[in-house]
């Protein structure tokens, strides 16, 4: 299993790259007894640029070649408790990961993505350009504290326990707690992400 790269439009597509929610695309789907499947995992990845909620939740989001397109929320209220996930929360700057994304055509006659169920919403508390940046493999290699520089070697670097981040010590890992809660957010997600085979298609995920 090869990492993931969330530049690659097989599992990361851009909005441009997404399947018609009424089309056949085999980039996508494989066809199987006259049945459509998907033949791999995917979910786009957009930022919060604009909050357009009326009623129900809907946002304009960016996506990582700059295309802005909204994403609305027709899903059931119990969807919120089932999930853990409340889109009415979600604020300008955050990135959402919409899992099996289509191009929806809206009445409107614009194009955008539908959400009918929660189960295929992650948010990624940090802005696409942060989690976009955050490499795990990084992380792994270095042997020294990410703010004093000091190396491991005769003692032993701390680690954030959720990132792995390596610190000397408490002192320096509390100095630099503001400006790593974002990577930290990142770099979680995308080594979340690394723990599953996204070729692999046997039935849908919740997000995650
Ligand atoms: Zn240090
Ligand atoms: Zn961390």
């Amino acid at each position: 299993m090869s990492r993931l790269q969330l530049n690659n439009n097989r599992h990361f597509p851009v909005f441009s790259h997404l399947p018609g929610e009424y089309d056949a695309n085999f980039a996508y789907y494989n066809e199987k007894k006259g049945v459509l499947r998907p033949s791999h995992h995917w979910a786009f990845l957009g930022e919060i640029t604009y909050d357009q909620s009326i009623v129900r939740p809907r946002y304009i989001v960016k996506d990582r070649s700059g295309d802005e397109v909204p994403i609305a929320f027709h899903h059931e209220p119990f969807d919120v408790m089932r999930y853990n996930v409340n889109p009415a929360a979600f604020t300008v700057g955050q990135t959402i990961a919409v899992f099996y994304a289509e191009n929806h055509p809206f009445i409107d006659m614009s194009y955008g993505i539908r959400v009918n169920s929660l189960a295929t919403i992650k948010l990624i508390p940090c802005s696409l350009d942060t989690l976009l940046s955050a490499n795990p493999k990084n992380v792994d290699a270095l042997t020294e504290c990410s703010v004093c520089h000091k190396t491991g070697e005769g003692a032993t670097l701390l680690r954030c326990s959720k990132c792995k981040t390596k610190y000397c010590s408490q002192t320096c890992q509390k100095q630099d707690w503001t400006a790593h809660k974002q990577t930290c957010v990142a770099l979680s997600q995308v080594c979340l992400w690394n723990t599953r085979n996204w070729d692999k298609f046997n039935d849908f995920w919740d997000a995650f």
